[in-house]
Formats: structure tokens, sequence, C-alpha cells
């Protein structure tokens, strides 16, 4: 018999007390459920002695429900149906010796019932070690039946159900902490305020289980209350969506808000009111219904919802001025560049009767450095008043750049008439009367098969060529202004990336004594062979390079390039073998040229006169101090100079002389002409020239026997042409190399 004997006595003791009621509570108003409390006993007598004991007793305000098992195994019968159970009262001897305990270990097993409490109650004491059952099985306490007087017992229940309540209201604030997570994690994509605002309102609804019914209006520092926006609105309060606080419907939601907003803090309550101070320095207040004002429980789990919420109402702000930066004019308060070329991609879709003008504000750079940007500001901000004025109501107006408007709109409205129009008057800024004028680009959108930015190149186009004609006009965009510079465009970015990527490559052209056909010297020639595979011809991407200024760092290249070639044929035997390298007008006049010839020839460990450079005869013939001055820097590295192109420009004789340069090259085009009259007179006036001032004389271009034999009749020393070699790529030179010096 696992029972004890003693238990009846110990019964009694709990009957007798019954009869006196020390303990028992009134019974509150308000009905909360019971707590409820599983018996485990195989004992009848005890189930019935404690239900007796605690009948009409409350604990935490409330009553006591007993659920009854006869056997452990009924019990788990019982449990696997039952919930919400606060406390089991178990007994550990049963149908075995550990049917108790072996319920625990049932119990603790299973999540369902983490939060159930669990006193042990034994007739005999020595089954179970009390220290090492408390701590390895989570037991709240550990008694022996004799010990439990009505008193006691009350004790232990009260104290296990507290801590049951404890756990579950854990458990409740866990959930709905992860709630919150969960919703502001899913809110914080939400990017504008009026949507943000919604979510807030479904959330806060959602934490309270409840229908999300409230709104949220936005209120600016210096506005008074009422005139704080509905920027989002749920339930019966939908129809203020957009309207003031003033207007809304419910008076009490009324006087709710702007006591809200007067107090400046939360009001909290069935009827909600958060505050909410955003750093852009806006006060946000939020209405909700909630089933009942946030209890005990409820009030923390709000307030955190609360300080999330804030981060997301401050981001969305913060997110919505970043917006504000990105697409509009903070000076002028317009639409900039990039909105600008949104709304040109929007009106592409009916591009029909639709025309874009770039106007761009005459020597508004002088105005700038003669009045100070200050002015310059106010004058900006007179014309964009005046452009709305005249264009503003069917159309769209933008800053583009610093002194450049874009404005949109139908054609009969945006054409040069209408905007010279609007600078007819004077503007008058801080006083001062202003006569302004404007040169515009215009482009009806139907003639330009652009789109988005490349519409407002085809403009800047137009407007550039408005410029080079007279300031002041206006200028429509053609489609053959288009293809010219866009072409251009592209293959700049074309070279640019070629260049970064070692596209670009040297091949070189020997040049030999026209008499023997020794090679004397090799010119560097630039190659660019595209990704495509395509080569583009010297003559188109050199000017670009050129006028681009990137041919700086190109022309280092080549020169760098070229300087090892020579070095390494010098070091095969061609001991005496000269490079002749090309520099254009911008390496020449660069400021760092002569720094860089000289690191070009110290990094290859060359003496300078293995370097000739060809420069061509314009170049020659330009600022004639500058020359001379680069020209004496040259010489003084071992360098010779060639005049390239030799013929086709108008050299002065003089000039010629003080150059002292060491060789001319005749242009290929007089070489080709060498068999008609004309071509040869040039020719051989050239040969005279050089040989006069003391130089030697190269063509270029030979490409038959006769050219060369006429040439050499003439007196020219040297020659360079197909009839030689091609142009080769390094590998074929060394071998041409080889072969030109045995023959
Ligand atoms: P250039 O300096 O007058 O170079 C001679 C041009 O004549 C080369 O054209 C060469 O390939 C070509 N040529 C040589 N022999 C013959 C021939 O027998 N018949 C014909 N029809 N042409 C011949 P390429 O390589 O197309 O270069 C064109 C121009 O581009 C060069 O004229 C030079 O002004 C410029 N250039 C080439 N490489 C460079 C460079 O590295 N730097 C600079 N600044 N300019 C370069
Ligand atoms: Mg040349
Ligand atoms: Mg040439």
């Amino acid at each position: 018999m696992p029972d004890s004997p003693s238990l009846a006595a110990h019964d009694d003791d709990l009957l007798q007390l019954i009869e006196d009621d020390p303990l028992s509570e009134p019974a509150s108003q308000e009905p909360l459920a019971s707590w409820r409390v599983l018996v485990v006993d195989d004992d009848a007598d005890v189930h019935r002695a404690t239900e007796l004991a605690m009948q009409g007793l409350l604990i935490e305000g409330r009553g006591l429900e007993f659920l009854h098992a006869q056997t452990s195994i009924a019990a788990r019968e019982l449990l696997s149906r039952e919930d919400d159970i606060a406390v089991a009262l178990l007994d550990v001897v049963m149908e075995s010796e550990d049917a108790g305990l072996q319920l625990v270990r049932h119990l603790r097993a299973s999540p369902r019932f983490d939060a159930l409490r669990i006193v042990l109650r034994t007739g005999q004491p020595g089954y179970a070690p009390e220290i090492e059952t408390v701590r390895t099985l989570d037991i709240n306490d550990y008694k022996t039946k004799a010990e439990l007087t009505r008193t006691r017992l009350y004790t232990v229940l009260t104290a296990a159900i507290r801590s049951y309540k404890q756990i579950r209201q854990l458990q409740s604030a866990q959930r709905g902490l992860s709630r919150i997570v969960e919703s502001v994690t899913e809110l914080n994509l939400v990017r504008t305020l009026p949507k943000y605002a919604e979510g807030a309102l479904h959330k806060v609804a959602l934490l309270f289980d409840t229908q999300p019914r409230g709104l949220v209006a936005v209120h600016h520092r210096d506005d008074a209350p009422e005139l704080a926006r509905i920027v989002a609105a749920l339930g019966e309060y939908a129809p203020s969506l957009g309207h003031t606080v003033d207007l809304v419907g419910v008076p009490a939601t009324r006087q709710g808000l702007l006591d809200c907003l007067r107090q400046g803090h939360s009001l909290l309550g069935g009827e909600s009111y958060l505050h909410f101070q955003l750093a852009n320095g806006r006060v946000l207040v939020m209405h909700v219904h909630l089933p009942h004002a946030p209890n005990h429980d409820m009030e923390p789990l709000l307030h955190t919802l609360k300080s999330a919420l804030a981060v997301g109402f401050d981001n969305v702000a913060l997110y919505g001025q970043l917006l504000d930066h990105a697409y509009n004019d903070q000076l002028l308060q317009l639409p900039n560049r990039n909105r600008f070329i949104e709304l040109l991609e929007q009106n592409l879709r009916k591009p029909e009767g639709v025309s874009l003008a770039l106007i761009d504000i005459d020597d508004f750079s002088d105005i700038n450095d003669a009045f100070g940007h200050r002015f310059g500001d106010q004058v900006l901000q007179v014309v964009a008043q005046r452009l709305n004025e005249h264009l503003g109501s069917r159309s769209e107006l933008a800053r583009i750049s610093a002194d450049t408007f874009g404005v949109m709109g139908p054609e009969t409205l945006i054409c040069a008439d209408s905007i010279s129009t609007a600078f007819q008057e004077p503007f008058v800024v801080s006083g001062e009367r202003l006569q302004l004028s404007a040169t515009t680009g215009l482009v009806r959108l139907v003639d330009s098969s652009s789109l988005g930015s490349e519409l407002l190149l085809d403009a800047h186009i137009a407007l550039k060529r408005a410029k080079q004609m007279q300031r002041g006009t206006a200028q429509y965009f053609s489609a053959e202004m288009g293809v010219d510079a866009r072409e251009r465009f592209k293959l700049l970015k074309g070279l640019r990336a070629s260049f970064e990527a070692r596209r670009l490559f040297v091949v070189y052209q020997p040049q030999v004594e026209l008499a023997t056909r020794q090679p004397i010297a090799v010119e560097a020639l630039l190659r660019w062979r595209t990704e495509s595979g395509q080569f583009v011809p010297p003559d188109q991407f050199i000017p670009l390079a050129e006028q681009s200024g990137l041919i700086v760092a190109i022309g280092e290249f080549v020169l760098r390039t070229s300087c090892h070639q020579i070095k390494r044929l010098r070091d095969l035997g061609h001991s005496s073998l000269r490079m002749a390298v090309n520099i254009s007008m911008a390496q020449f006049r660069h400021p760092r040229f002569i720094s860089t010839l000289q690191a070009a020839l110290r990094d290859a460990e060359l003496p300078g006169s293995a370097l000739e450079l060809e420069i061509t005869e314009s170049m020659a013939m330009d600022d004639l101090d500058m020359v001379l001055h680069v020209l004496a820097e040259i010489r003084a590295t071992g360098a010779t100079v060639a005049i390239d192109d030799f013929g086709t420009g108008f050299s002065s004789l003089a000039q010629l002389r003080q150059l002292q340069v060491e060789r001319l090259k005749i242009d290929r085009a007089f070489v080709q002409e060498t068999s008609t009259e004309a071509g040869s007179t040039i020719a051989g006036m050239v040969v005279n020239l050089g040989c006069t001032l003391g130089m030697r004389v190269i063509a270029e271009g030979i490409e038959t026997e006769e050219q060369a034999q006429q040439l050499l009749k003439l007196g020219c020393h040297e020659g360079q042409g197909y009839l030689f070699a091609r142009p080769m790529p390094a590998e074929l030179l060394e071998g041409w190399m080889a072969n030109a010096n045995k023959a």
C-alpha cells in the first residue's frame, strides 16, 4: 500500500480547519476565471479533503476549480485534453513507487505545460530525496502530507499560483514583444508617411487583438493644433483622411487629439492618444481605440511598440527629406534635373505637340562674380518666378544646372517667342533693375529619337549651337546636329574605357635611308582596337583625345612603351636606331611634359638621342616664345625634333630658322603627287628649304618605287612608307629589322 497511515489524521486536520474560516476573502464583484488545480492521488479522501479545505477561498482574487485523477494514467489522459492548469498537486507513490515522479517527467517534457506548477505530496518522505527531486525536476514544492495543514496548503497553492501567473505574464509579454518586433520589422519596409502611419494603426490593434480604429495626425510646430493634418484614418474615421483635426466628426476624439497636442504627452485609456515628437521638429498624434485601458501587462508593451514606431516615423520623415533633396532644388523649390528627367520620360508616352526647352541665362557667371553669390541666387529666384508666370501654368519648370532652367509643355507655349517675351522686361533684384537675356535650346519631342536624359542632351546640343550662333537667341534641335555630337561623345567614352582596359597599343613603322634602304629609325603609331575587334583610325580618335585632354595620359603611355621598345632593339644590336614619337599640342604645352620625357628616358635607361619627337607644322608655328622654350628643354635631354606633315601649314621661314629642329617630314599628300608637276615642285621646295637650313628631310607615305626614285633625285635623304614597310607590332618589327640588316 503506497499511502501513509497518517493520512487520515492529516485529512481530519484539514477538515477541522474548514469550520472556522479565517482565510476566506469576500468574493470580488468581477467574476474572473478560476485557477484550475489538478489533484492526482490514489486516495479518494485526499481529493475530497483538498477540495473541502480550499472551498470558497480566493487566490489573487480568483477562485479555484479542481480537476481529479486517481492514477497517473488517468492524469495523463486528463492532461491530454485539458488546458490552462495552474497547479498540479501530485502524490508520489500511486500505482508504482515513483508513478508521481514519472508523471512529473512526462509533464516537463511537454511545452504545453511549461507554466504548470507542480507540488509533490507524499506520505513517505524517504521515497524521493527532497533536494535532488526539486533540483532535477522543475518542481515548486515537495511536502509530506503530514506537513500540509489547511493553512500550509493555502500558502503553498498561493505561492505556486503566483509563480504560474508570473510565468504566464512573461510568456504573454514575450509573445507581445515578438509581435512588436515582427510588426515593426515588416513596417520598416514602408517608405511613405501615410502608409507607415496606417501600418502603425494596424500594429497597435494587432497587439491588443482588436480591429484597427483610429487616426494619425501630423502637426507642424508653427501651426495651431487645430491645423494638424490627418495622414491616416481607419474605421469610422476614414472620411477624415486628408482633413485637419478641427474637422474630425467625433467630438470626443477631436478634443482628445487637441488635448494631447496641447499637453505634449501621450494620454492612455480605452481611447488612447499617443504623442510622438519627431526629429524634424514635427509632432505626430496617433489615436487608437483599444478594447480596454492598457493594464499592467499591456502598458509596457504599448510603450515598447510606441518607441519602435517613433524610430520608424523618424526614418520615414528622414527618407522623405532625402527624396526631397534628391528631386527638388532647395534654393528655387523647383524640380531638379533628376526629377525633370522623370517628367520627360512620362511625357514621352505622348510626345506629339510637346516641346522641351533649356534656357540658359547669358553671362550669369559675370553677375555672380560682380555682385556675389547671394545676389546671384536672388537673380535665379526672380528668373524662376518670371518663367513660372509666363510659362508655368501649362508646363513643367525645373532647374537643370546652376543657371539653366528646363521647361516642358505644349509646343505653342514653349517656343522661342514666348521665352524671349519672358525676358523682355527688366528684372528687379534688391532694388536693382537688371536687363537679362537668355539663350535657348529647343527640342520638339517628336523630332528626337532619344529618351529621358538623352533628350536633355539633345536640348544641350541645340543650346550649344545657339550660343555659337548668337547669344540671346534660340535654336531648335535637328537630327543631324544630334548624330554628330552624340557619335563623338560615344566614341570618347569608348576610348576612355579602352585606354583604362589597356586595349590601346603601339605599332612601329620603319624609316629608311633612301639611298641605301637601311633602317635608321621607327615611328611609333598608336592603334585602338575596340572590344568588338574593330579598328578606329587614329585620325578619328586622336583629335577627340586631344580635345578632351585624354591625350596627355595616352601620350605618356606611347612614350613609355616606345622607349622600352627601342631600348630592346638597341640591346638586340640595332644600337644607333632611333624612335620617332608623335607629340600633340596638349602634351607639348603641359607643364609636366619635360619631366615625363626625362622619366621615360631614365626608366628605359636610354640616352635622349635615341628619341625623336614629331610635332606638326601648325604646332611649331604657334606661340613662338613658348615653342622655343619647350624646344630648348627637349634639346637639353638629347632628343631631336622633326616637323611632321610639313608643307600643309603656312610656315614662316624666319620662324623655321629659329626653331633649329633636326628634320622636316614632307607630308604624304605631296609625296603621292610627285608624279605630277605641282607635287614634285612642292616636294623639291621642301627638300631645298631643309638643305638650306641644314636639316635632314624625310618623305612619308612612299608607296611606289617611282616615288622613291623621284624623291631621291630631288635630294630627299630619308623615306617612310608602305614601299618599305607597313606599321607593324613589336613582335614582327624585331624580325623585320633582323632581315633588313642582313640585306
Ligand atoms: P603621322 O604622324 O603623319 O603618321 C603617318 C601616317 O601615315 C600613319 O597613319 C601611317 O600609318 C601612315 N602611312 C605610313 N606610310 C604610308 C603609306 O605608304 N601610305 C599611306 N596611305 N599611309 C601611310 P596613322 O597610323 O593612321 O596615323 C595617323 C596620324 O595619327 C599620324 O600621322 C599622327 O598624326 C597621329 N598619331 C598616330 N599615333 C599617334 C600618337 O601616338 N600620338 C599622337 N599625338 N598622334 C599620333
Ligand atoms: Mg608622325
Ligand atoms: Mg605625317
